[in-house]
Formats: structure tokens, C-alpha cells, sequence
């Protein structure tokens, strides 16, 4: 099918098609987009991909390895500062689009969301351009350890920060050489559909990055199930990721996973108690879909009550509201549905004797004129479980959900903090530099903050320990994740 018109969303013309082997692509059926914001009116109708979108969009970035890996990081390097520089230049452009798709606020996406992605260009392709290949004589040989590009990669994408999340994974992947099929989440696939322009706009050969839109359990199969498929990068839940396990087992293929999370913020009673109880408040901010978020909030007994005071001052402070407002702190939720889910934690919390010690209820802002149940906010809520087996201290929510615990001693700090399955996150308050080295390390998470939060190096590694995800994305890691290491090793005899 040829190309559907472009429609208009905040003011941009955007494509609702697939992008493949630099082919705009369309599919017979669609499915509707919507804006928290607005969830009465249908943003767009998206196509939506199947097998013959997949078994196309492979065959585009098949075609395209072959040049694109024989260009090396320094050939591949312009293109990737090019897209960097396109990025910075549409910062407005992208950040409205996705401040009306996914609802997080307009402030942190044209400030620093969105900006985090011409990053992600530019830093992969420094890194690649400056890997030096290691070499060392031994045996009497002459040894090189190379870093060959692998293939085709695919690579899925959640619905929250859609943008960054996608050039995260998609930066590293063609930094190493590899052409991408990216698929994102059917809950805010209109930045995708952003990037492919700037793909086309920066002059990437057709094939190296393609976009299939689509619903997960409909396009996912076919696009990770094909042997042409060389790396499988997923974020997203668990659940999607045991599916995606699966696919990349059958064929024998590397798979990365940066899953959900359910971080512990500690907080001893020699902290600072004020950064804390902010830092905590602040968990709320973008109604709490942050898979790195501090959802569980444990606290040393004898300074509780004060933490609590403190962190309900400044919940009080913050601003259920529309995503474009700079005063907003808690956006809607994604999606009613998502809403539905979020509220039967509370539900079953409540059922089970947890104390909701404030929120539960759903927030319909002054003046709303649609109907209340389009209203996708839910008041910051504070739950104390009856015991640490609750589901909502075990399953993570991904909305402003929070739970109190306290705490008598480190022993019992660490044993709760690493009490779920989850590893992705965890954040500790100490005014002790001791307690900070010792409490820091035992804590079980892929990334611990210590007196700070969401502090992110990307060249660090990033990822989650137990169901919390699988490998490692930053910096090296995510380079040598999309290479075959080959050793190579010529006899001295030779080269004498
Ligand atoms: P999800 O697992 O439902 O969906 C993620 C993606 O997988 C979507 O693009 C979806 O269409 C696709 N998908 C669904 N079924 C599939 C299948 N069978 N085969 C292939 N693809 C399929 O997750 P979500 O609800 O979009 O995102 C929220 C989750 O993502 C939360 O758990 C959150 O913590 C996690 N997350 C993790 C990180 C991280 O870096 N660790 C970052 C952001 C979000």
C-alpha cells in the first residue's frame, strides 16, 4: 500500500506509516492513538504491522549490513552526529509531539529528555571511533581481539520516554555496525515515527533503520522469531521479556533486557532528612511510570514520624495537571487501562488490611469537561503494608504508588531493600561516608545512588539484577553487546 497523509499533531506533520529500506510503508489495517491529555480524540490511526511488515522491514536491513558494516566506526560516526544534530535542532518539534502522545511534561522533555537523545548519537559515535582493538603477543602469536558488526538487530521499545529510550538502543546498535528495526510501543509510537524522519533527513542508507509500528503480540512474533536477527534489545516488562527469551533462545541469538523495577529509597536517621523526604516526594513525578523510580520508601524508625511530616509538606506541593503546564508534577497516566491496572494494587492493597495513608482516589481537575472516567490521574498515594509480602510492596505498579516501611537497624534496612524480585535501582540517604560504602554495596540493584538521584553517566553500565533485566546497556557495554568478538591470532613466522 502506498503512504497514508501525514496528520497533524501539536503542530507537526507526522507519519503514520512504517519506515522501511527509506520507504515510507503502510498496512491495510491501523490501530488509534490516543492523548492522555485528551483521551476523547483520536490522535491518529498508526498502521499496524504484521508478518509481511517484519519479513520486510528484516529483509531492508539484511540488504543494508553489508555496507553499512563495511563503512567501520568512522565511517558510520557522520551519520550518527548528523541524527545528533537533527535531534537538537527538532528538540521543540519532538517534545511537543511527545508531550501530547505519552503526557510527560512539556518542561523536562524540551529541557532535558529529548536533548539526552542527540547525547546518545554523539557519545556512540565517539566511543566506537575511539575503541582500540586489544593486541598482545603470547604462544609465539600475534593476538587481536576484533569487534565485528553482528547483523540485523531488533529493537523494542516501552511507552514511556518513547524518544530517548528508542536512541538509547538505537545509537549504540549503529554505532557497532548493525542496521536496526525498531518497534515501538502502540501506546505513543509517534516519536518513532519522528526519528525515521531524521534518519532520512541525515541521509542513512535505505535499510539501516527501519521503523514497523504495530501491536506487541501481533508484529513482535515475526520480528523476533526470524533467523536473520542477530541481537534482540528489549525494554519493557518482564512478561513481554520472558516471550522475547524465548524467540531469542530458539535461534541462538543475544538478547539484552532493561526491565521493570522496584527500587528501595533508605533512609538512615543521620541523613539529611529534608533531601530525602523531596527526593521521595519527587518519586510521584510523572505519576511514577519511571522504571528507575524509589517506589518502596524505607525509613529508620526513630526519625519516621519527622520523615513523614516532611514528605507530606511537600507531596501537598505538587500539581496534578496537564503535561504542557510548568507548574504540573503528576501527568496523567498513560492510558485508562494502564489507570484500571494501578487502581487494583490499591484495591487488593486495601482487601489485604495495607493502610492507605493518603491518595487512592482518582483526581478529576477542576473544570474538566470530558467525561470523569477520561481523567487518567490518580492522587499521589501512600500505602503502609500489612506485611512485607504485600503484592504492592512485591509487583511493581509504574503509577504514583508508593509504600512506607520502617526500619530498626541496617541489617533489617538491607533485608527489606533486597526483598523483591526485582534489581534494577536503589537510592540510600546517610550523612555517614561508612554506612554510605557499606549499606551502598550490599544493596542489591544494577545502579545505587547514594545521597542523589537519577544521577546517569552514560558511558556507566546500566542495567537490572533478578527480573529487573538481563545484560548490560552505557557506554562499552552496549557496543561490545551488538559485536561478535573474534580473536585472531597470526603465528609470528608469519609477519616476521
Ligand atoms: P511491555 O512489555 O508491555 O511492552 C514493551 C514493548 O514490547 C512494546 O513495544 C510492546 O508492543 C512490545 N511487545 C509486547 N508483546 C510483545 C511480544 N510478544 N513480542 C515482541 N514485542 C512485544 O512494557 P510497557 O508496558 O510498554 O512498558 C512498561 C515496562 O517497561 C515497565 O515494566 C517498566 O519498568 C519497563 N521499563 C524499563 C526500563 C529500563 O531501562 N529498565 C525503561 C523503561 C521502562
Amino acid at each position: 500500500m502506498g503512504e497514508r497523509p501525514r496528520v497533524e499533531v501539536a503542530g507537526v506533520a507526522v507519519s503514520v506509516d512504517h519506515y522501511v529500506g527509506g520507504e515510507r510503508i503502510s498496512s491495510p489495517t491501523t490501530f488509534e492513538d490516543r492523548s492522555p491529555l485528551d483521551w476523547s480524540t483520536v490522535l491518529a490511526n498508526v498502521s499496524a504491522g504484521d508478518a509481511a511488515t517484519a519479513n520486510a522491514a528484516l529483509a531492508a536491513a539484511a540488504d543494508a549490513f553489508a555496507g553499512w558494516a563495511a563503512l567501520g566506526p568512522s565511517g558510520r560516526a557522520p551519520y550518527l552526529r548528523r541524527l545528533a544534530d537533527l535531534v537538537d535542532e527538532r528538540v521543540s518539534q519532538i517534545a511537543a509531539v511527545e508531550c501530547v502522545d505519552m503526557a510527560m511534561r512539556h518542561e523536562s522533555l524540551r529541557n532535558r529528555v529529548i536533548g539526552r537523545g542527540a547525547r546518545n548519537f554523539r557519545a556512540y559515535a565517539e566511543l566506537a571511533e575511539q575503541h582500540e582493538e586489544r593486541t598482545w603477543s603470547s604462544n609465539g602469536t600475534a593476538n587481536r581481539v576484533q569487534r565485528l558488526p553482528a547483523g540485523p538487530a531488533v529493537v523494542i521499545t516501552p511507552w514511556n520516554a518513547p524518544f530517548m529510550l528508542a536512541t538509547w538502543k538505537l545509537a549504540p546498535a549503529l554505532a557497532a555496525g548493525n542496521p536496526v528495526v525498531l518497534k515501538p510501543a502502540e501506546w505513543s509510537p509517534l516519536s518513532a515515527s519522528l526519528l525515521a524522519d531524521l534518519a532520512d533527513e541525515a541521509d542513512l542508507p535505505p535499510g539501516v533503520f527501519n521503523v514497523v509500528q504495530g501491536i506487541g503480540e501481533e508484529v513482535g512474533p515475526p520480528l523476533t522469531s526470524d533467523p536473520r536477527v542477530r541481537r534482540l534489545s528489549f525494554t519493557g516488562s518482564p512478561e513481554t521479556a520472558r516471550h522475547i527469551g524465548a524467540a531469542a533462545a530458539a535461534n541462538i541469538v543475544p538478547f539484552t533486557a532493561e526491565l521493570g523495577g522496584k527500587g528501595a529509597l533508605v533512609v538512615f536517621a543521620d541523613a539529611d532528612l529534608e533531601a530525602a523526604a523531596r527526593t521521595a516526594a519527587g518519586q510521584y513525578d510523572d505519576s511514577g511510570q519511571v522504571c528507575l523510580a524509589g517506589t518502596r520508601l524505607l525509613v529508620e524508625s526513630t526519625v519516621a514520624d519527622e520523615f513523614l511530616t516532611r514528605f507530606h509538606a511537600h507531596v501537598d506541593t505538587q500539581v496534578m495537571g496537564d503535561s504542557h503546564d510548568d507548574a504540573t508534577t503528576i501527568t496523567p497516566m498513560i492510558h485508562p487501562d494502564h489507570v484500571a491496572r494501578v487502581e487494583g494494587f490499591v484495591e487488593r492493597a486495601l482487601a489485604a488490611g495495607d493502610e492507605v495513608l493518603r491518595g487512592g482516589i482518582r483526581h478529576v481537575p477542576d473544570g474538566w469537561s470530558g467525561r470523569p472516567e477520561d481523567a487518567l490521574w490518580l492522587e499521589p498515594t501512600l500505602i503502609a503494608p500489612a506485611s512485607n509480602d504485600s503484592e504492592v510492596v512485591q509487583h511493581e505498579v509504574f503509577g504514583p504508588v508508593l509504600t512506607f516501611q520502617s526500619f530498626v537497624d541496617e541489617e533489617e534496612a538491607v533485608a527489606l531493600a533486597n526483598s523483591t524480585d526485582y534489581g534494577l535501582s536503589a537510592t540510600l540517604f546517610t550523612g555517614s561516608a561508612d554506612r554510605a560504602e557499606r549499606v551502598g554495596g550490599a544493596l542489591r540493584a544494577g545502579t545505587t545512588w547514594v545521597n542523589c538521584f537519577l544521577v546517569r553517566d552514560l558511558t556507566a553500565p546500566f542495567g537490572g539484577l533478578g527480573i529487573s533485566g538481563l545484560g548490560r546497556e552505557g557506554g562499552d557495554h552496549a557496543l561490545e553487546f551488538h559485536a561478535d568478538l573474534k580473536t585472531l591470532q597470526i603465528r609470528d613466522e608469519t609477519t616476521a
